[in-house]
This record gives structure tokens, sequence and C-alpha cells, in this order.
């Protein structure tokens, strides 16, 4: 039988925007986003820097937009100066947090082990997990790219993980804000891979229903191919995310 997963569309705007983004993005896409609700056949989620959380948490409240953090430490409090925890992020509103992003592997050491951890600590506080897999240049040029990301998925998912608390993002480190992007081929060949490798590690009828999502300099230009493809449910989404038009016209890949 066919398992229909629910496409969600991620905007990450990384270490962007101040107050004035809050009505001028986030509004305007609350505004878009609850006019559609009932019809749309996509869930979208913005994840902000953690300043404006709090408000944006209040402007998109009851319009169907979710709200996620970027990151959130591995303990639920004490003494991590400068950290959030996912604790935390729960009482902003978000629902979801961004784990493992390849820029916070690179600028803070983050190992699978510790993004593990932090995935564990999410779960714990009822946030859902998207949890970033993907190779450098270096490695896809050496063509490791299948072992990469299958340790990276086996290392970071905890063992009580399931379809409803964790998302995947296939984001090739390469591809990320470089306009380059895998082919559509590439692609839906290591989304199947990444299912199998979700199913070895928390059971088949499970990876069939987990979110499997792309990231890596989508743009309306690509993303109705890349959406179209079998096992892509999403798009995380970078640069693209900070332009309101853009980052519509992405998720009306799926009403195409
Ligand atoms: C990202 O960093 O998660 C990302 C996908 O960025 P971009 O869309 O700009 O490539």
């Amino acid at each position: 039988m066919d398992i229909k997963r629910r496409p969600i569309i991620v905007g990450n705007w990384k270490m962007n925007g101040l107050t004035n983004f809050i009505e001028d993005l986030a509004g305007a896409l609350a505004n878009k986003f609850a006019r559609k609700n009932s019809s749309h056949p996509f869930d979208m989620l913005i994840c902000p820097p953690t300043t404006l959380l709090y408000p944006i948490g209040k402007i998109i409240s009851e319009t169907g937009l979710c709200l996620g953090g970027q990151d959130c430490h591995m303990s639920k409090s004490g003494a991590h100066t400068g950290d959030v925890s996912a604790e935390m992020l729960k009482d902003l509103g978000c629902s979801y947090v961004i784990l493992g992003h390849s820029e916070r592997r690179t600028d803070h050491n983050e190992t699978n082990e510790i993004v593990k951890r932090k995935v564990q600590a999410a779960l714990d506080a009822n946030l859902i997990s998207i949890i970033c897999v993907g190779e450098s240049a270096v490695e896809r040029k050496h063509g490791v790219t299948a072992d990469v990301v299958t340790s990276q998925i086996l290392a970071c998912i905890p063992q009580n993980a399931t379809a409803d608390n964790i998302v995947i993002a296939y984001e090739p480190i390469w591809a990320i804000g470089t306009g380059d992007t895998p082919t559509s081929k590439e692609v839906q060949s290591i989304h199947a891979l990444i299912r199998q490798i979700i199913g070895k590690k928390i059971g088949v009828d499970m990876a069939k229903r987990t979110r499997v999502l792309y990231g890596g300099s989508v743009k309306p230009s690509n993303s109705v191919e890349l959406m179209g493809l079998s096992d892509v449910d999403g798009a995380l989404v970078g640069g693209a995310s900070l332009s309101e038009t853009d980052f519509w016209d992405i998720a009306k890949s799926y009403t195409k």
C-alpha cells in the first residue's frame, strides 16, 4: 500500500533578520498561509534566529504556520552560557528544531554523538527534530556519499525515534548556498537509500512514514522537479526562505 507523507517546506533564516523582518516576512507568510490553510497540501515551518522566536510566535499563532529553532542544547537546563534548551524552544511555541546542520557541525564541532544527544533532548521536550545529513565536496569527489550519509543516519537517530518525531534533511554541503544541486536522479537515489537506512534503525514501517527533505540551493526554478521526486517530502530552504515570494513559490510546487 502507498503511504502518503505530508510534505513540509522549512525556512532556515540562519543568522539573518532584525525585528523589521517580523511583519515583512513572517507576517506576510502567516497571512498567505492562514488564507489557504484549509486547502493547501503542505506544512510550512519557519526557523528564525532565536531572538525573533517570541515575537514571530505571537504573529503566527492560530495561522497553522509552524515555528522552529535552529539548534538546542543537549541538557535540559544548567550552566551553559548562551545556549537554549529544547524545553525553552517549546515554551516559545516551537514545534520543531533543526539539528546537526552542517554549519553547526563545522562552526561548533558538533559530532554525530552530540547531534544524537540533542535529538534525544528534543524528543524529551516533545519537539520534532529535523536532522541534517550530507556529504562534503571532497567526500562526493571520493565517491563516499552513501557511506557518509549512512553513518550519519545510524549515529544520529536515537532508538526511540519515530516517524512522528523526526524528519531527515539531506543537505549535500557543497550545494548549500552555492547554486549547485545534485541531479534529480542522484537526489532520488540518496533519498531512497536514506529511507532504507531509517528502516534498519527504527523499522521499515516507520521509514515509510518518515519525511525526508532535500536542502541545498532550492529555489523556485528547481523546486517543482526536486519536490516531484518520489522519496522527497519537502525542502529545507536557506537563502530563498528570506524572500517571501520565492519561499511561497517553492511551497507551491506541491500545488502543481
Ligand atoms: C541550508 O543551509 O539549510 C540551505 C539549504 O541553504 P541554501 O538553501 O541557501 O542552499
